[in-house]
C-alpha cells in the first residue's frame, strides 16, 4: 500500500509548495477510522480512498481534494461527524466530503421523471463545488475497477448501468474522456461478458494479425513526416471494444464490416502544424469523404479539440487518423481537470476562454430561474444530454445547440432579447419558418422587431431549457396581464349594468382576500372571482334580480357571464375554433380563429370553447355557396336534403346563371358545424351538385 510519504511525493512532483500536514492528517486520519474494515475483496478499506486519491495526484488535483479523496467515505462507513472533520480539517474539506456523501445517496435515474427531487439534489450539489464531482467519478471509478468482487451479479449490473447511465456521460460533460473510456468499457464487460469479449478477441486477432500493418504504417507516417520537417508523435492503436459495439449497434452491422477499427494518433506542437499534418496525410492517403471534421475551429461542447479524418491505408482499408496539440491532447483526456490549477481553490476554473464551462454557467442560470423541481429537471438533462449541432451569426459568431434546436433556440442562444423579440429568420439567406431545425455549419441570420414578444406556440418547438425557460416566463406573466385587463372589463361591466358610477373605491377588496386592485382584477378575470359576488358589493342594483348571463360560448377556465356577441365577419358556428376580442363598452366578441379582422392585439384576446352541444339550444345561420346542373329538378333536389336534414332554409338566391351550371346561395339555420357538414355531406354526395362551399 502506498505510504503517506509516497503519496505527498506524488502530488509534491507536481506543486513543489503542497501542504504536507494536511495531506499526512487526512492520510492517517482516514486509516485509523476507517480502522479494520475490509472491502468485499478481503483488502482492507483504507485501499480504497487511498487508491482515490491517487489517482486525484494523476490529474494533478490541489490538495484539498486529495484530501477529500481520502476522506470521502468516512462520514458514511465511520463513527466520525460532520463537525468533528468541519473542525480539523477545514470547512471547505468537510463540504467536499459531505458532498461526495450525499452524491452517493441520492439513488437517481436520470431518465425517470419522478426521481426529480433526487436529480435536483444531484445538480445542486455538483454546483456548489463541482470538485464534489470530480472526487465522486474517482470514487465510482475505483469501484468499477474492482466490481468484479462484488458477489451479486444483480447487484454488479445496477452500478454498471448506474455507471453508464450517469457517471459516464457527467464525465463525459467535463471533459475527463480518459474516465469515461475506461467507465464505459469496465461498464460494458460487466453488462454484457460475451459481447464484450467476443469484440475483445477478435480486436486481438487484428492486433495480431495487423501488427505489422500497424508497425508500417506508424513508419510511413514518420517517413513522411520526418521529410516534410514536421516533429510529430505518432502512436496507433485498435479502437475500445465499448465504442465497436456501440457503432455495431447503432449501425446494426458486424463486426467484420466496420472497416476502420483501426486508429492512428499524431500529436504535434503547434495548431498551425495540425494543418500542416493534415494536408500531409490528404497528400499521402487517399482520402474517405466526408469523415472529415475540424473540431480544432468548432469545438464539442464539452472543450474538445482535434482534427478527425478518415483515409484508405497502406493495405487498402479504412483507418481513422486523428491530429492534435500536446495541450488539447491533455485536454482530450483531463477535460476541465486539465485546467485546473492546484494552487487556487477555485470552484470552476478562472481560464475559460474556449467557454467550455458554460454549461456549468448554465446549469447554474437555469436553477436560479426557474419555479418549479419539475424545470430544473427538465431543462437540465436537456442541456446536459442531447448531442450538439453548430451554426453560425451573420458576424461569423459560432452558436453551439443541441440537435433539433430550431431557429428560435439559436435566437435565444445569442441574446434573451433576441430570442424575444425574433419575428423571422434566414438559413444560409433563405428565409425560413421560426421552427426550423438547424443543421451543422448553417448561417442564420435573426430579423428582430424591437415591439415584438414571444409567441405560446414557442414552447412547443424549442429545445434548449434557456428558451423554454424565457418563453414561459413570458407567457407567465403575459397570462397574468391579460387576466388582469379582463377583471377590469368585466367589473366594469358589471358596474354599467347597475346605475351605480364604476370606482375602484366602491371595491371591497378585504371581502375577496385581495391585498392589492391587480390582483382583484386578475382573480375576477382568472374566474376565481365570481361576476355574481361582484353584483352583491355593488349598492342598490337597478333591477332587483341578479343580471343573467347566458350564452353559448364560454370562457375557457372561466365561469359563464358576459355580454357575447358573434362577429358579423366571420360568423362562427358551433365546432369552429374561436377565440373571443375584448371590446371596451360591448363585452366579447366572438371570432373564428383564423379571422382576418382580428387584430394581433393580445392583451384583448381571449381564449374560448363552446359549451357543451347539448346545453345549446341556439341555431346558427350560414351562408352557402352550391354549384348545381342547369336542370330543373337540381332546385327542388337541393331544398329535399337541406330539409330532410333538419335545417331550415332562411334564404334563397340564384346567380351566375349559364348554360350548364347555376350558383344557389342559401341562408339556412343549422346547430353547429357537425350538423352543417353532414348537410354538406349529403349535398356533395347528389349528382345535380357540382361543389358546396360556406361563405
Ligand atoms: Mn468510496
Amino acid at each position: 500500500m502506498l505510504t503517506s510519504s509516497e503519496l505527498i511525493d506524488l502530488v509534491k512532483d507536481y506543486d513543489p509548495n503542497a501542504n504536507e500536514d494536511l495531506l499526512r492528517k487526512a492520510y492517517l486520519f482516514s486509516m485509523e477510522t476507517h480502522g479494520v474494515q475490509s472491502r468485499t475483496s478481503g483488502a482492507p478499506y483504507f485501499q480504497h480512498p487511498l487508491e482515490v486519491a491517487r489517482i486525484l495526484t494523476e490529474l494533478k488535483f490541489d490538495t484539498q481534494t486529495i484530501a477529500a479523496g481520502l476522506l470521502h467515505d468516512v462520514l458514511e462507513d465511520t463513527n466520525v461527524s460532520f463537525e468533528e472533520l468541519e473542525e480539523i480539517f477545514g470547512a471547505r474539506i468537510a463540504f467536499l466530503v459531505e458532498g461526495v456523501t450525499k452524491l452517493s445517496k441520492i439513488n437517481c435515474s436520470l431518465f425517470d421523471v419522478r426521481q426529480v427531487k433526487n436529480f435536483q439534489k444531484f445538480i445542486l450539489t455538483i454546483l456548489q463545488d463541482i470538485r464534489v464531482l470530480i472526487v465522486k467519478l474517482v470514487d465510482r471509478l475505483h469501484n468499477m475497477r474492482t466490481l468484479g468482487h462484488i458477489p451479486s451479479k444483480e447487484k454488479r449490473n445496477s452500478i454498471a448501468r448506474e455507471t453508464l447511465e450517469i457517471y459516464a456521460p457527467l464525465a463525459g460533460r467535463i471533459g475527463m474522456n480518459i474516465i469515461k473510456d475506461e467507465m464505459e468499457d469496465l461498464a460494458f464487460s460487466n453488462l454484457h461478458p460475451e459481447e464484450h469479449s467476443n469484440i475483445f478477441s477478435k480486436l486481438n486477432r487484428i492486433h495480431m494479425e495487423n501488427n505489422n500493418f500497424v508497425q508500417s504504417t506508424i513508419l510511413e507516417l514518420k517517413r513522411i513526416f520526418k521529410e516534410a520537417g514536421v516533429n510529430a508523435d505518432i502512436s496507433g492503436r485498435e479502437k475500445r471494444a465499448w465504442s465497436i459495439w456501440r457503432k455495431m449497434q447503432k449501425s446494426d452491422i458486424s463486426f467484420e464490416r466496420i472497416n476502420d477499427v483501426m486508429a492512428f494518433r499524431i500529436i504535434v506542437d503547434t495548431k498551425q502544424q495540425c494543418y500542416i499534418s493534415l494536408g500531409l496525410i490528404h497528400t499521402n492517403f487517399q482520402i474517405i469523404p466526408g469523415r472529415f471534421k475540424d473540431y480544432i475551429s468548432v469545438p464539442k461542447l464539452n472543450g474538445y479539440r482535434s482534427l478527425h479524418t478518415t483515409v484508405v491505408g497502406l493495405i487498402g482499408q479504412g483507418i481513422e487518423i486523428q491530429i492534435r496539440t500536446k495541450e488539447m491532447h491533455r485536454e482530450a483526456n483531463e477535460g476541465i481537470a486539465a485546467h485546473w490549477s492546484y494552487k487556487s481553490n477555485e470552484i470552476i476554473p478562472q481560464k475559460d476562454e474556449s467557454g467550455k464551462y458554460k454549461w456549468i454557467r448554465n446549469l447554474i442560470a437555469i436553477h436560479d430561474n426557474s419555479e418549479t423541481l419539475q424545470d430544473v429537471m427538465n431543462y437540465s438533462k436537456l442541456e446536459m444530454f442531447n448531442d450538439e449541432v453548430f451554426c453560425f451569426t451573420p458576424n461569423g459568431d459560432l452558436i453551439a445547440l443541441p440537435r433539433g434546436a430550431t431557429i428560435i433556440d439559436f435566437a435565444y442562444g445569442i441574446h434573451t432579447s433576441v430570442g424575444s423579440t425574433c419575428i423571422g429568420a434566414k438559413i444560409n439567406s433563405e428565409i425560413v419558418p421560426l421552427q426550423t431545425v438547424l443543421r451543422n455549419g448553417d448561417l442564420v441570420e435573426i430579423i428582430t422587431s424591437p415591439h415584438s414578444h414571444p409567441d405560446g406556440a414557442w414552447e412547443k418547438f424549442v429545445v434548449t431549457g434557456k428558451a423554454k425557460l424565457y418563453i414561459r416566463k413570458f407567457i407567465r406573466t403575459q397570462e397574468k396581464k391579460e387576466f388582469s385587463a379582463l377583471g377590469l372589463q368585466l367589473v366594469k361591466y358589471v358596474f354599467s349594468s347597475t346605475d351605480v358610477q364604476f370606482s375602484e373605491d366602491l371595491l371591497d377588496l378585504k371581502k375577496f382576500s385581495c391585498d392589492s386592485v391587480d390582483k382583484f382584477y386578475y382573480n375576477v378575470g382568472k374566474g376565481i372571482i365570481f361576476l355574481r359576488g361582484i353584483q352583491t358589493i355593488i349598492p342598490r342594483p337597478r333591477n332587483s334580480g341578479a343580471v343573467v348571463y347566458k350564452s353559448s360560448v364560454c370562457l375557457e377556465e372561466f365561469i359563464p357571464g358576459i355580454a357575447v356577441h358573434f362577429s358579423e365577419c366571420c360568423r362562427p358556428i358551433l365546432g369552429d375554433k374561436i377565440i373571443g376580442v375584448l371590446v371596451p363598452q360591448k363585452g366579447i366578441v366572438v371570432h373564428v380563429v383564423n379571422c382576418d379582422s382580428i387584430e394581433k392585439n393580445y392583451s384583448s384576446v381571449v381564449k374560448m370553447k363552446w359549451r357543451k352541444e347539448e346545453e345549446i339550444d341556439s341555431e346558427f345561420v350560414v351562408k352557402l355557396n352550391i354549384v348545381v346542373l342547369n336542370l330543373t329538378e337540381s332546385f327542388e333536389r337541393v331544398t329535399n336534403i337541406i330539409s330532410s336534414n333538419e335545417a331550415k332554409i332562411i334564404n334563397i338566391k340564384m346567380e351566375n346563371r349559364s348554360t350548364d351550371f347555376f350558383d344557389l346561395i342559401m341562408d339556412i339555420q343549422v346547430k353547429g358545424i357537425s350538423h352543417l357538414e353532414s348537410i354538406q355531406a349529403s349535398l356533395r354526395y347528389c349528382s345535380n351538385v357540382k361543389s358546396v362551399r360556406k361563405l
